[in-house]
């Protein structure tokens, strides 16, 4: 793609946005009347116009039926009663993440779900006891992968196997990947590791991991926080074992909103061990509370509590959004986005290393920028100027132009700021 570095071709490239009225379904911040430049849909996306009306529709029920409202609606509503809320979830999900209704189900939070994931399908058996992961993933998931790891009686550092990029670069090569998985094929136990790196941006290929995982006979699973929403999925078809995700992030569902898991179908019929609850009880017979845990089918049957409905209203509603714009069209803008973002960063002259891989394959929306020379100022100035990112010591600023809310525009002033910073 070649660009222009000018507020026409900014506003042509708006223009001709396929998806522009989704900017419409969202609520913009703002400062002192002025729409904010939101570019931190990686951390917390923005609020739906649509969840407020969904949260009052429960709060509605709650109201007027109280307990009943676990097996009726009010006469005009269509949607399902409480106890199978989780259900109007799940065919969006299925379509964002490439999966079917079955293998997936929205609960818990993130940190939660990555447990539950491991307890079913880390089965260290003699010689086979490894974890192979990236180095330097999120904090929750070092924590949990280390805390998981000692509650099974076993020592984090000689279970763990991280993959780091090499010296002097930031960010991971394919090829190392695979040959870890290749060295340790006989002591690895599952490779579990985040799809879309937190702080890079990068991608990574989930269905070369997934088949290398396969050829040496171990099961694989994905952190998603950062993957879903911002790239098109194929869970069911790259035979990723599980997965797991927040809400929060590009799915726009609230602060602290219902994750999600997958499980494969080829495991709906194993019987893996699972840390139960009576939410993942055969639905039929769940009120006869009788001893003995009996599983429903397919991911269902990992639920364990009562769902938070409030939330899971808020997700809903968010998830019809995503899944109406539909991840192919998403992706389409937000790789040309992105791409315009960078070009005009670029063009700024501001000094600056871009971290984040330049093969839109191998990316999703967010750059990561390396911030040369008065990095914190920078970031100050950016957000005097109304625009948004995030800011990690020492020298790093994270942009995301989100494709459901973001606009090229946007992204030409982000330009604008650096190129006047400079001067
Ligand atoms: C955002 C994020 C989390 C957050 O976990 P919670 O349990 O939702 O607090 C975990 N892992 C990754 C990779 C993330 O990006």
């Amino acid at each position: 793609m070649t660009f222009e570095n000018s507020l026409h071709v900014a506003q042509q490239l708006d223009q001709a946005d396929p998806l522009r009225p989704f900017r419409d379904r969202f609520l913009i911040p703002q400062a002192e009347g002025k729409d904010l430049i939101y570019f931190c849909g990686n951390s917390l996306g923005l609020q739906p116009k649509t969840a407020r009306e969904a949260l009052g529709r429960e709060l509605t029920v709650w109201q007027h039926l109280a307990v009943e409202g676990w097996f009726m609606r009010p006469d005009h509503s269509e949607d399902t009663p409480w106890l199978s809320v989780h259900k109007r979830c799940k065919e969006p999900l299925a379509q964002i993440v490439g999966a079917n209704p079955s293998e997936v189900v929205p609960m818990n939070n993130l940190t939660v779900n990555m447990h539950l994931m491991l307890t079913s399908f880390y089965q260290p058996a003699g010689q086979r006891t490894k974890i192979l992961t990236i180095g330097g993933d999120f904090p929750s998931d070092q924590y949990a992968l280390e805390t998981h790891i000692t509650s099974r009686g076993l020592n984090p550092d000689q279970v763990l196997v991280e993959v780091f990029p090499r010296e002097g670069e930031y960010t991971w090569r394919m090829a190392d990947i695979l040959h870890a998985i290749d060295e340790h094929r006989d002591t690895l136990a599952l490779v579990l590791m985040s799809g879309l790196h937190y702080y890079t941006g990068q991608v990574f290929d989930m269905a070369a991991i997934a088949q290398k995982a396969h050829e040496v006979g171990v099961p694989v699973g994905f952190d998603l926080a950062h993957a879903i929403g911002n790239v098109p999925l194929q869970l069911h078809d790259w035979q990723v074992d599980f997965a797991f995700w927040c809400s929060y992030k590009y799915l726009n569902s609230g602060p602290g909103g219902v994750s999600g898991v997958f499980v494969h179908e080829k495991h709906h019929q194993a019987n893996l061990p699972r840390l139960a609850g009576w939410w993942g009880y055969d639905e039929e017979h769940r009120f006869d509370m009788t001893k003995g845990f009996v599983p429903m089918a397919g991911a269902d049957g990992w639920q364990l509590s009562t769902p938070t409905v409030l939330a899971m209203a808020v997700h809903h509603a968010a998830l019809q959004i995503t899944a109406e714009a539909g991840m192919e069209a998403l992706r389409r803008k937000s790789e040309q986005l992105t791409a315009f973002l960078e070009f005009v960063l670029r063009d700024s002259g501001y000094p600056l290393a871009i971290i984040t891989p330049a093969t839109p394959a191998e990316r999703g929306c967010q750059l990561s920028l390396l911030v040369q020379r008065d990095g914190k100022a920078l970031f100050n100035r950016l957000v005097e100027q109304g625009i948004i990112g995030d800011w990690r010591e020492p020298d790093c600023i994270r942009l995301a132009p989100t494709p459901l809310y973001n606009t090229y525009e946007e992204a030409w002033r982000v330009g604008q700021v650096l190129r006047n910073f400079l001067a």
